[in-house]
């Protein structure tokens, strides 16, 4: 069965998603898969998120295409946990400190052991930094010649919420663009979890990519 992401607009930060209950609201416009109707495309329950905790997403089946639609708010990461605030906190804090040890320190300190909050520090600031480096040439209004880090982005779009500001900025590429950002599965996904097969017009992943 095919799995989806679809992009749920919304300016809610995580914390007020939760609390607002807000995926309660959501609708289907209609089914990606049958713009012009004909399915039997249905609300189909929902999936709950770790992070942040109480999180649900939720999630439309169309039985003609076997595929299951989650609406994802703009709050929320891609195939990742978390929020993209919290993610976007963390690659600023990666940014500005003096090694990537440093961060790791800093932004893990419940982990127990270095490499472990090397690794987790590591991967976030390389799939944002992959993910920048792509916008940056979509939007070329707002970031041309914009440095693919996240404060030099921040500072050109005047926000600190600027992965969620992105989220809107690139809304009809997103199925293009490689999560967390954006809604394509990354080859390595998220540790003991298969990656999820996709209907997509995106490019193959690179060979050897998972
Ligand atoms: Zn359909």
């Amino acid at each position: 069965m095919a799995g989806l992401q679809l992009r749920y607009e919304t300016g809610l930060t995580g914390e007020e998603y939760v609390r607002t209950e807000a995926w309660r609201e959501a609708r289907l416009e209609r089914c990606p898969n049958h713009p012009h109707g004909g399915c039997s495309v249905a609300r189909h329950g929902t999936y709950g998120r770790k992070t942040p905790p109480g999180a649900k997403v939720p999630r439309w089946y169309c039985r003609e295409s076997h595929t299951t639609i989650g609406l994802l708010a703009d709050c929320l990461s891609s195939h990742l946990p978390g929020t993209l605030d919290d993610l976007e906190s963390v690659v600023v804090a990666a940014e500005g400190s003096s090694s990537l040890e440093a961060a790791a320190n800093d932004v893990r300190r419940d982990a127990v052991e270095l490499p472990g909050a090397l690794r987790w520090v590591r991967r976030r600031v390389r799939l944002v930094h992959d993910v920048l480096a792509r916008v940056i040439g979509l939007i070329p209004d707002r970031l041309s010649g914009c440095a693919a880090t996240m404060v030099a982005v921040r500072a050109r779009l005047g926000s600190a919420g600027a992965l969620m500001q992105l989220r809107g900025l690139v809304a009809a590429q997103l199925r293009m663009l490689p999560s967390p950002l954006g809604f394509q599965p990354r080859g390595r996904g998220v540790p003991g979890r298969k990656p999820v097969f996709q209907h997509s017009m995106g490019p193959d992943p690179p060979p050897g990519a998972s």
